[in-house]
């Protein structure tokens, strides 16, 4: 049984940088149980439900290639829109805990195709269909994501976010381990990834999060953006009344890179810029937020010299005392409040290479 490669490709490891502790699942099992993991040690991926659904999904042009497992949502190739010019992988695909249904969506508004086909021989039903709310629903439940309890509601009361902030942005927590943040990805209303979060600042992620900006439908109208370095950053510039903010899904470079840029479908690290550019593209102008130390000056270059030096803006992080600068926004939100944290982004300054 080969539990190590299929855990391996359940749970996407987030590479080890300073702030970012690489989690093995399987020293953790109490974490990942909801991941479905356990369902692959218990070879549920080979239930008789799950090929009727994989030859049912074959027959409507859904490869399921060889990552689906029961209870964790997919990002696939759409067999309608072929994820449009871009090529996404924008059919979110989920096939429930106990193997009883699948479901999908395409999350490209100019497609939106939907079905959901039952293991059982119940009538298969695809096509359009209005039933996003429920499609939500079930993949937060099934993915074991419940609504924040009094215990994390607290840990970002301290951090001076909001229950409101928290609801409009689908912050959960996992149900059997009510200790992990879940910082659910959306993209047009729907769950296309979900980063996790210990309050002991471990992170770990689901595959596909990597690949897209949180918060993306935040700045699907914004003509003005602000880009930050992390889930709690965005959340704190809300408070700061700025709904306009998208984070990095992953953690900042090193250092910048002295090579030429690469070709786009080579430039990995940034995939996630790149999966976002339709909603870049219409920004005039980009704050870029990141960290205050030199991997998030590091990240703001590679930032702009992406998406164009002549519209990023930069924000200076005030000094905290004679000898220390406040680190980033949930800092300064916490230290001077939300209204200086406004104040300082209106005064970002133009963007100039620092390094
Ligand atoms: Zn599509």
């Amino acid at each position: 049984m080969a539990v190590s490669s299929s855990s391996s490709s359940s749970v996407h490891q987030v590479a080890s940088q300073s702030l970012w502790s690489t989690v093995n699942p399987k020293t953790m099992p109490h974490l990942v149980s909801f991941s479905g993991l356990k369902q692959v040690v218990d070879n549920t991926f080979e239930t008789p439900k799950v090929r009727v659904l994989k030859q049912k999904m074959e027959l409507l042009g859904i490869s399921l290639e060889n990552s689906c497992l029961p209870g964790q949502y997919h990002n696939l190739f759409c067999p309608k829109c072929k994820g449009g010019q871009l090529k996404e992988r924008s059919l979110s695909f989920h096939i429930i805990s106990d193997g009883e249904f699948a479901m999908w969506r395409c999350f490209r508004v100019e497609c939106g195709w939907a079905g959901q086909s039952f293991a059982d021989d119940k009538d298969l039903y695809s096509g359009d269909c209005a039933n996003a709310k429920s499609y939500r629903q079930i993949a937060e439940e099934s993915l074991g994501l419940e609504p924040l309890g009094a215990k994390l509601v607290a840990y970002f009361r301290e951090r001076l976010i909001s229950e409101k902030t928290l609801r409009r942005n689908a912050v959960r927590q996992l149900s059997d381990n009510k200790a992990v943040i879940a910082f659910t990805y959306k993209q047009n209303g729907l769950l296309v990834g979900c980063k996790y979060r210990t309050i002991e600042k471990r992170f770990w992620q689901g595959k596909g999060t990597e690949k897209i900006l949180y918060g993306i439908d935040d700045i699907g109208q914004a003509s003005e953006i602000i880009i930050v370095e992390g889930e709690i950053d965005k959340l704190s510039l809300e408070e700061a009344g700025f709904q306009n903010c998208v984070s990095v899904p992953v953690g900042a470079p090193g250092k910048v890179s002295s090579k030429d840029l690469p070709p786009i479908e080579k430039d990995t690290a940034f995939q996630y810029l790149w999966n976002c550019k339709e909603y870049l593209d219409k920004a005039v102008r980009i704050i870029l937020a990141t960290d205050n130390d030199p991997p998030g000056q590091a990240l703001a270059e590679e930032l702009a010299r992406r998406l164009g030096r002549e519209r990023c803006w930069r924000v200076l992080w005030p000094k905290k005392d004679e000898f220390n600068y406040f680190k980033d926004a949930n800092e300064v939100l916490k230290y001077m409040g939300a209204d200086a944290l406004k104040k300082i982004v209106d005064d970002a300054e133009p963007y100039t290479n620092a390094n």
